[in-house]
């Protein structure tokens, strides 16, 4: 078959091809099947000598481009066709509103209390997630040999000094370390233990702590902040108790629950039939600890608190999987 045959006869195909599903058809046909040119023809050139090869190499590659093109103003045409011949286009309609991302449930969470601390006077502060053993531990009165040190499975990044921090109270003392008293701040930040992932664990914690710190503060402070709190994030009904805690960056220290709200106390499956809920943990500031940071404890006192996040996060929000917090991907139901 010569070159001018073959051209005609892809052109005759071409011609009768009338969809751009059947022409896709064609396309594989004439490429690479029945027409193949190449095939055909690199089959002839490695029959010839070398210097009929070149001419015919040139002839080859001319042919090619030239079938190439013809298939893209098919392919051109009939897209045109296709894309006119169906849809309707009213550009007096009003656009469709498209939804294009969300804050993460994590910032929604943080900014709703943040305001009700900001409405009280404090700050909002922030401070490395790397940490020095310093501040993460040495001056929250967890000196190297305290045994509460082993209950944080920490994670290192150069043992012994520089690690992920383990708490939000790290921030506490860089702060109180370089500020004078009076100080009112909430630290919402995460923190890091070496846990092992599963869809109720994560080794990433959202935390949210807060720190008052002045002359004469006393635990009446602490309650009726904590209470407020409580109600503000829970409702105007909610009820509260403290309960004393160990905690080694305070004394005394109490942790605070609310009466349950699916069971109002009764007991049920949500609070593990205790009737309450734990929510924070706090108490009145260690005098070790003011003393680490170069406070008088004389002088000053204060009260600090610390709460996870993500429980709260994922009940108000209808998350499941602790891990799709931190993904890229999450989807939730407003
Ligand atoms: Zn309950």
């Amino acid at each position: 078959m010569t070159f001018e045959n073959l051209l005609s006869e892809i052109k005759k195909i071409l011609k009768s091809v009338d969809s751009l599903k059947s022409l896709n058809e064609k396309k594989l046909e004439i490429l690479s099947g029945k027409w193949s040119i190449l095939n055909k023809l690199t089959k002839e050139l490695s029959e010839k000598g070398e210097g009929e090869r070149k001419n015919l190499g040139i002839e080859i590659n001319k042919l090619k481009d030239e079938v190439e093109q013809l298939i893209t103003k098919k392919e051109q045409e009939l897209f045109h066709k296709e894309d006119t011949k169906e849809e309707w286009f009213d550009a007096t309609l009003p656009v469709k509103k498209t939804k294009i991302g969300h804050l993460s449930p994590d910032t929604q969470v943080i900014r709703m209390m943040n305001e009700f601390f900001k409405y009280h006077g404090y700050s909002i502060a922030e401070g490395p997630d790397i940490e020095l053993d310093l501040y993460n531990f040495e001056k929250t009165n967890l000196p190297k040999d305290h045994p509460a040190r082993d209950l944080q499975d920490t994670i290192y990044i150069e043992s012994p000094e520089i690690l992920l921090r383990t708490h939000t109270s790290s921030v506490e003392t860089r702060i109180l370390s370089t500020h004078k008293p009076p100080l009112r701040f909430v630290v919402p930040g995460v923190s890091f233990r070496n846990e092992i992932i599963n869809p109720s664990n994560h080794a990433i914690f959202q935390q949210y702590q807060g720190v008052c710190v002045d002359e004469n503060i006393s635990m009446a402070n602490l309650k009726a902040t904590l209470e407020e709190f409580a109600k503000f994030l829970y409702g105007e009904d909610t009820k509260t108790r403290f309960r004393t805690k160990y905690y080694p960056e305070v004394e005394p220290g109490a942790g605070m629950d609310i009466l349950c709200t699916f069971c109002k106390g009764e007991g049920c499956r949500i609070c593990k039939m205790r009737g309450w809920i734990e929510i924070l943990g706090s108490g009145m500031i260690h005098r070790n600890l003011l003393e680490k940071c170069g406070l008088d404890y004389h002088k000053w006192s204060g009260f600090a608190f610390g709460m996870g996040l993500d429980r709260i996060i994922m009940t108000k929000f209808n998350i499941s999987d602790i891990r799709s917090l931190h993904g890229g991907s999450l989807v939730f139901v407003e």
